[in-house]
């Protein structure tokens, strides 16, 4: 006899981290005060749900400043900005509001205080990752040493006689992380750098509660675009763990045929996804597994605010 579908775990953090709030509700508020158009450079967050949404309210997504017209206002996204265009945008005039997350912040101030001290810093990140670019630009370029994963740490070739430290992505995976920098303590033994890496408690957090779900569920959905490195890592983590996962933008791309013969799904979703995405998933799943049981577990994230910074 074949399983048929029971039960639906949610992960128990879901929704908007703290940084994603803030980031969104700072457009929100832009958008009040000083109408439209109003540009944001690079998606304010990396979910395809909420850029849509914000489009059709008149925000306009750039990546080069050239394309703000000069004394407008122009917000930067939640995954942090090079200092080169906090330059570029004041040469031409505009009216910066700054969303970045203040945890990539800290990331900053201490790539900042690494290359005051001739630090040779070792990033750890997704290249072309549009937080790894802003950090990178808080390096000093003979500094910068960019890394992706275990191999190639073997690749790099430090002085060293000089301090040498690491920083990292704020949305790596936990576990490929803490073998990166294992690797890095091997072969640099004096490397300094934060006690807990840089990822961030929403990424953790997130990777924690679906590692749980593979302890009890024989499949997995995670809500999330293509575009967020979080909500990649929570696809990987749980395929990882030998539970069959798939990512999804929208319920739209939810494949039925994924939960044939299978008894319990978890469903979880990245850092910047709203929770009507879930939500819709979680009723098309109920309307296709009529009395199906949809369990979840308190949040620890209740309560975690981030503040708005000035418009
Ligand atoms: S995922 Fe982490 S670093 Fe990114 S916005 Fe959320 S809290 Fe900030």
């Amino acid at each position: 006899m074949s399983l048929t579908l029971k039960e639906i775990y949610l992960a128990s953090t879901q929704g908007f981290c703290a940084g994603v709030a803030s980031a969104i509700e700072v457009v929100d508020r832009a958008l009040v005060k000083y109408g439209t158009p109003l540009y944001v450079r690079h998606h304010i967050v990396h979910n395809t749900t909420v850029i849509d949404d914000f489009e059709k309210k008149g925000v306009v997504f750039i990546e080069d400043l050239d394309d703000v017209p000069s004394h407008s206002t122009v917000i930067f996204s939640a995954h942090g900005t090079a200092p080169i265009e906090f330059e570029k945008a004041k040469k031409r005039h505009l009216n910066i509001i700054d969303a970045t997350c203040p945890l990539v912040t800290k990331i900053h101030r201490e790539a900042v205080r690494f290359s005051s001290r001739g630090v040779q810093t070792v990033l750890i990140g997704h290249r072309g990752h549009q937080e790894l670019i802003g950090t990178s630009g808080y390096v000093d370029a003979d500094n910068l040493h960019v890394i992706e994963n275990e191999a190639d740490v073997s690749s790099l070739n430090l002085d060293v006689s000089r301090p040498i430290g690491f920083l990292t992505q704020t949305t790596l995976s936990v576990d490929d992380t803490q073998g990166i920098i294992a690797a890095l303590r091997v072969r640099y033994p004096t490397i300094i750098g934060p006690p807990k890496a840089g990822i961030c408690y929403a990424t953790t957090n997130r990777q924690d509660s679906v590692k749980q779900l593979t302890e009890i569920c024989d499949v997995i959905i995670v809500c999330g675009s293509p575009t967020s490195s979080n909500s990649n890592r929570l696809r990987e983590t749980s395929q990882a763990l030998g539970v069959d996962s798939y990512i999804i933008d929208t319920v739209d791309e939810l494949d039925l045929t994924w939960l044939e013969g299978r008894f319990c799904l978890g469903v979880t979703s990245g850092a910047s996804v709203p929770m009507k995405i879930v939500d819709a998933v979680v009723k098309r799943i109920r309307d296709a597994y009529p009395g199906i049981n949809v369990n979840q577990d308190p949040s620890k994230e209740e309560g975690i605010n981030f503040p708005i910074p000035n418009i």
